[in-house]
């Protein structure tokens, strides 16, 4: 190990050796070699002059001199260039000051027109149209050379233009600078980072301190200040309206993007939403290093990428050494400057791949976050910490104070501070980690020769092609690479793996030694930059229940090619590679097929996730019906739910099917199978205003596949009690953890009204739905109105918590929920298996289906209305007497009288119910009335797909998707949730199935 040449910060000696061995493997610049940052004092430059006032504001608004550092207690003072107090009226962080994003653009904007140094870029915008932008902040000659120094990054980020030559891509970076992006404010009740980032764009800009010049002379700092802009601007208002209303409550951000609030960093897989693709693609046309996301939710600072186990295991193992070498530079330099309660490590595990952070770990870059205290908006306030946060621990030895007066100042000192001071370490090391760049890089190209596996394959598959297009458009949003096989290919199989002692039963046929795809099949090779994204979503993933992580902190699985439905095939054989295949540079130009002449068209259902959007499309323009059993046709074959079209124009259909990626297929004359009318019913979604994110990942899927819908508040269900004459069907999609209670119940009362309206103070609030005061909920008078609603032939669709409501409710007689003893379920994907194929909800499934289950709800049925215990063969324990402990024990004296032989149901079926057990029984639901269970869990040995299960016996064979009678209407729960974070697209024909099948679900 040759450490002398390193190019390593003193005092952090203990990553000597991992960055060793990232540069172990090429020869280092003499650049290299001579970037030390040992030496940095981050003084200040004494002949530079300070803006006087501003630095006397920032002393004032910080609430004890130990909570700022001295590269941030001053601001350097420039002649042209207009300081953050220019837009603000105050310095950044001031109490009771709160900028909209509007406001922090024009900051950015006069900023850029004043200094050389500093450029603003419209990266995109949000999904209600309002801008995002990217700042970029360096020496005058980095940005004017900015393209350049991009084509020459752009080279190491695919290291097939260099043929993998170490020796060019060292060339290259000796003469390249990196790019570190900050974003802020993805979390819109998290409110610091805008301004802290206007002042670090000032400093970066306009200080002379030797540092600052090294930083902005080495390297690219590119910001995007507002991430969810949306809900920014809604956070404002919010603000403004508490600052009006003094000694009130103020509402909770209900709304904050127009779909989802905490869950916009949850999306950095299925890439759903505007910010998503907007930071992402920034990020990639930078050809960034590294993508650092600010939040705050802990106090005073955690840099949590180096966080706890376990760790992702699709990342380059460089990537978790390099999360240690920045944060311990960057901590040690936090406890330097003698600012409390500054660490790394924490508990936050860096297993999910969803976080906006990981698409620079998945992107060949370096992830990093920070959480830091905050206020929730501007003002000053006495904060109290909990044990858990003040606690002296072995990572944090100096922790935050027990009870701290904190100001938004504070929390701006400590995100500028720890971002200089990063940036710095960066600049200095910037030449070692553009190398870890290029061989992160390298190796994601070189992953079929290492750990595998050489491809995905999506196998070309009419019954699957829908679907694939979802998933294949992820992947395109990831930048990933997709191949389609010219020609027929062959590999070979690795051996099925086979459980401890279990041996083949004789007789079985020997596993399949190889599989063939035909022509047309998509190939995700492995060998491309963007191999680790792929890999990471197309793989399943396992959590040890026996991990020493208890606790996991998102989703323990999430194995897309299951999700999606999408039959995904992991290729080891790296013989694939050299199979036939072409680009495909574009999956909207993959053409369409053919449409014939007509006059009748039958799209076979294989649980399409856009059949309803055709249906709709088509209302009013066409004769559609669903076939009731299969049928043959001109000598195709179709399935039960098949959608029969006539009477339709055929342009029309042929740009229709184009646009929804569905199939048709023309004949002749009207098919002979019993058919009922496609409905386009009425729908409207029923909301809490307790909370709107998990409900909003089913409006996003609705919005995409254009089903139209109303929107309704439980308020508003309240107060209408004809919902009927209205909508025929009503979405009650999972509130998000809440009570029965509270669904009813609301808020409690005491206290002031909180209104979501808008107003001129609240210009952003109230747009997406409005109500004078959150507090009252859904009421007995609400709930009466649902129950009215069904009874008169509604559908009701409900999912995981409001499932759980309509059974506590009474509109789901026969249905209960399996108690949950002591399994373990975080968010993983479970086998299930369809009972009643015939059910019009399980319309084009074949089989099994891959169900998202947060947090193992399962179901029971029964022939009665309550849910007492009915002995079984399972549960009967025979008595002392005769004969071994199967055997029937013999009264004597007397002939055998053999009794009955108890029920032996399966645990996804109801008891079945002897005379006695039914005779004069008031609980007992009529036949026609029994929930029909369509899908059930698998059973244990094949339950886990995906993610951790312990103690799944509550789960396994047991309903999981069940239709229940309540009048002459229905209600469908599900216990898992089958419209997620747009990552169960498999499940979503489920939903839509029971919607254009509607009148037909008994
Ligand atoms: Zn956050």
């Amino acid at each position: 190990m040759t450490s002398n040449n390193l190019p390593l910060a003193s005092g952090a000696r203990f990553w000597a050796l991992s960055a060793a061995m990232a540069v172990a493997t090429l020869t280092v610049p003499l650049s290299v070699s001579a970037q030390d940052s040992g030496t940095e004092t981050f003084q200040r430059d004494p002949k530079q002059a300070i803006d006087e006032t501003y630095t006397e504001h920032i002393k004032k608004y910080t609430t004890a001199p130990a909570l700022n550092s001295p590269l941030t207690d001053y601001l350097p003072a420039s002649k042209s260039v207009p300081s953050p107090a220019k837009v603000l009226g105050d310095v950044a962080g001031a109490s009771d000051v709160l900028p909209y994003a509007e406001e922090v653009y024009q900051y950015f904007r006069l900023l850029a027109a004043a200094s050389p140094r500093v450029k603003v870029f419209t990266i995109g915008h949000t999904e209600e149209g309002r801008e995002m932008i990217a700042v970029a902040v360096g020496d005058e000659s980095l940005l004017t050379h900015a393209k350049e120094n991009g084509a020459r990054l752009a080279q190491l980020a695919d290291p097939r233009s260099l043929e993998l030559d170490d020796a060019k891509a060292a060339a290259l970076i000796s003469r390249s600078f990196p790019v570190y992006y900050i974003t802020g404010a993805i979390h819109s009740p998290e409110t610091g980072a805008p301004t802290a980032l206007m002042e670090l764009a000032y400093r970066l800009a306009v200080d002379d301190a030797p540092y600052v010049q090294y930083i902005r002379t080495h390297l690219i700092t590119l910001i995007t200040p507002v991430v969810e802009v949306d809900g920014r601007d809604r956070m404002v208002d919010l603000y403004k309206w508490h600052k009006a209303h003094p000694g009130q409550n103020w509402p909770d951000l209900v709304y904050w993007g127009h779909y989802v609030g905490h869950d916009n960093n949850r999306d950095a897989m299925a890439m759903t939403l505007e910010l998503t693709r907007n930071v992402l693609n920034t990020m990639l046309d930078w050809h960034g290093q590294v993508l650092h996301d600010l939040h705050e939710s802990v106090p005073f600072l955690y840099d949590n990428t180096v966080g706890d186990g376990p760790y992702n295991s699709w990342i380059d193992p460089l990537l978790t050494h390099e999360w240690s070498m920045l944060a311990s530079d960057n901590m040690a330099r936090m406890q330097g400057f003698g600012m409390p309660g500054a660490f790394t490590h924490g508990n936050f595990d860096t297993w999910s791949p969803g976080y906006l952070m990981f698409l620079a770990a998945f992107h060949n870059g370096i992830s990093r976050l920070y959480e830091t205290f905050g206020n929730g908006g501007a003002d000053t306030e006495k904060r109290w910490l909990s044990p858990e946060e003040y606690s002296r621990t072995w990572y944090r030895p100096n922790p935050p104070y027990p009870t701290v007066v904190w100001s938004q100042r504070d929390n701006n000192n400590y995100e500028q501070t720890a971002l200089l001071s990063a940036l710095s370490y960066f600049a200095h090391n910037s030449k070692l980690f553009l190398n870890n760049f290029y061989l992160k890089s390298k190796r994601s190209v070189e992953k079929p020769a290492n750990g595998g596996p050489a491809a995905y394959v999506l196998a070309q598959d009419d019954r699957y092609a829908n679907r694939q297009m979802e998933l294949l458009k992820v992947l395109a949003l990831q930048h990933v690479e997709i191949h389609r096989l010219t020609q027929t290919a062959k590999v070979a199989l690795p051996p099925p793996p086979r459980k401890d002692g279990e041996e083949p039963k004789p007789g079985t046929p020997p596993p399949p030694v190889s599989q063939t795809f035909p022509a047309g099949s998509f190939v995700i090779r492995m060998d491309q930059p963007f191999s680790r994204i792929a890999d990471a979503l197309l793989d399943r993933q396992f959590w040890s229940p026996q991990d020493p992580q208890t606790e996991p902190f998102d989703d323990t699985g999430w194995c897309f090619g299951d999700l999606f439905n999408a039959q995904v095939s992991r290729v080891t054989d790296n013989g694939i590679l050299a199979a036939p295949m072409s680009l495909v540079p574009d999956l909207g130009q993959i053409p369409a097929p053919e449409v014939g002449p007509g006059p009748f068209y039958v799209v076979n259902n294989s649980a399409q996730v856009s059949l309803a959007s055709l249906v709709y499309a088509l209302q009013g323009a066409a004769n559609l019906s669903v076939a009731e059993e299969n049928f043959e046709s001109d000598g195709h074959k179709f399935v039960e739910g098949s959608l029969i079209i006539s009477g339709v124009d055929a342009s029309k259909l042929r740009s229709l099917l184009r646009q929804f990626h569905l199939a048709a297929v023309s004949i002749a004359s009207q098919p002979s199978a019993k058919v009922h009318p496609a409905a386009a019913p009425r729908i409207a979604f029923m909301h809490t205003w307790l909370s709107t994110q998990t409900e909003g990942w089913w409006r996003m899927a609705f919005d995409k596949l254009q089903v139209p819908f109303a929107y309704l508040s439980t308020q508003a269900v309240a107060k209408e009690p004809d919902l009927r004459s209205r909508y025929d069907v009503l979405i009650f999609a999972p509130a998000g953890h809440v009570s029965g209670q509270q669904i009813v119940d609301g808020l409690p009362m005491w206290g002031n009204a909180l209104p979501w309206q808008t107003s001129s103070l609240t210009p952003n609030l109230g747009k997406l739905d409005s109500t004078d005061d959150l507090r009252p909920g859904l009421g007995e008078a609400g709930v009466a109105h649902l129950k009215d609603f069904v009874r008169q032939g509604g559908l009701l669709i409900t999912a995981e918590d409001t499932a759980e409501f309509a059974i506590e409710e009474g509109m789901a007689p026969g249905v209960f929920v399996s108690p949950r003893k002591d399994l373990k379920v975080v968010g993983s994907v479970l086998n299930s298996a369809l009972v009643d194929n015939k059910h019009p909800v399980a319309y084009g499934y074949d089989g099994a289906v891959a169900l998202y289950s947060a947090d193992g709800l399962a179901f029971t049925v029964s022939n009665l209305t309550v849910n007492y215990h009915i002995l079984t063969a399972k549960d009967y324990k025979r008595p002392t007497g005769r004969g071994g402990p199967d055997d029937e024990d013999v009264p004597q004296g007397r002939p055998f009288e053999k009794a009955p032989p108890l029920p032996a149901p399966k645990p996804w079926q109801a008891v079945p119910l002897n005379e006695e057990q039914e005779r004069n029984n008031p609980f007992l639901i009529p036949a026609e009335y029994r929930p029909q269970v369509i899908l059930r869990y698998a059973d244990m040995k094949d339950l886990l797909l995906s993610g951790m299960l312990e103690n799944g016996d509550s789960v396994a064979e047991h309903p999981a998707v069940v239709v229940a009678h309540f009048g002459n209407g229905s209600v469908l729960l599900f216990a898992n949730n089958p419209v997620y974070r747009g990552e169960t697209v498999g499940s979503y024909a489920l939903v839509f199935n029971s919607i254009i099948n509607f009148g037909h679900l008994k």
